[in-house]
């Protein structure tokens, strides 16, 4: 099987972050979903690699260790999606420890704002939902937002409520680009570029992302993933060629009934680029 055609699914969800299944659970849905590659990537954090890798490996699906990285750069929050390194790095470790140190502050502003438009409560709310206190984030506020019936979805809560000029958002300062890619690229792992059309940048902030992310050693993009549309596919394969980087696949899955794309199903990268897994080989945990 050549390189381009295996289901790789490297960008999802766990309880450890924002998903609603545990780690194993998501091993069985990818597995059933036709993964054959699959990273967990829960953000700044590493504790499902374990239960995933053994859950992967139990299921016969290949796996490689997985994060995505929240970082600041040019006034927006960026994600940096870190795969195949060592899950043990000392420096990966407290860097991402570090990275997610300020989320349960953030997360009492977030309900302060809330609550100064009449909604009371919404920090013992968002907590419910929460799988791991040290990630509380905007998508279980999300979850209960939607729980009390303020919008009728996630996406009309993130639009009223928790970006930018709305209420529940309280801007906050996450890991710096360079260090996210050293992180993981000085333990022994590759970063990429998550979800680059997500992003409100201007072509030449969108250039400085691209070309100092490549100098800090960065080497792969998103270009098949649930956060594109068919163009904005289209647009990254011609970004990836441009500057010389590595193509990843990945459905960003977070919940049942929440996520549009399912583990897995996605298009496969288009011939003319070079996937990232191609690269990782030596790094993925085999099943057999
Ligand atoms: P945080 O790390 O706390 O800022 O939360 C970011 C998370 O919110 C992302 O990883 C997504 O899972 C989720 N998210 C961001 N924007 C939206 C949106 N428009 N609709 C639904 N979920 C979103
Ligand atoms: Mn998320
Ligand atoms: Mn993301
Ligand atoms: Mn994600």
């Amino acid at each position: 099987m050549t390189h381009h055609l295996v289901n790789a699914d490297l960008h999802s969800h766990s309880t450890v972050s924002d998903g609603t299944l545990s780690p194993t659970a998501l091993a069985e849905r990818a597995h059933a979903g036709g993964v054959e590659l699959w990273a967990l990537t829960d953000h700044d954090e590493l504790a499902g690699q374990q239960a995933a890798r053994e859950a992967a490996l139990d299921l016969g699906m290949d796996y490689l260790t997985g994060c995505e990285i929240s970082v600041s750069f040019a006034g927006q929050t960026v994600h940096i999606v870190g795969l195949g390194f060592d899950d043990t790095d000392p420096a990966l470790v407290a860097g991402l420890a570090a990275t997610r140190g300020g989320r349960g502050e953030r997360a009492r502003a977030m309900a302060e704002g809330l609550a100064r438009v009449g909604i009371p409560g919404a920090y013992e709310g968002a907590l419910k939902y929460v799988g791991n206190p040290e990630l509380i984030s905007r998508t279980h506020f999300g979850r209960y937002l939607v729980e009390i019936g303020i919008c009728a979805d996630a996406h009309e809560v993130f639009r009223r409520y928790l970006t930018e000029g709305k209420p529940g958002y309280v801007p906050h300062r996450w890991a710096r680009l360079g260090d996210a890619v050293r992180w993981i690229t000085q333990a022994g792992g590759v970063a990429v570029i998550a979800h680059p059309a997500r992003y409100r940048f201007t072509p030449t902030e969108e250039f400085a992302l691209f070309g100092e992310f490549a100098t800090h050693g960065g080497r792969g993009v998103e270009v098949m993933t649930g956060s594109h549309s068919a163009p904005e596919r289209i647009t990254y394969a011609d970004m990836a060629l441009e500057f010389d980087l590595l193509a990843s696949r990945g459905s960003d899955f977070h919940a049942p009934g929440e996520s549009r794309t399912e583990l897995g199903d996605l298009p496969d990268l288009p011939g003319r680029l070079t996937p990232v897994w191609s690269v990782l080989q030596h790094r993925v945990h085999r099943a057999r």
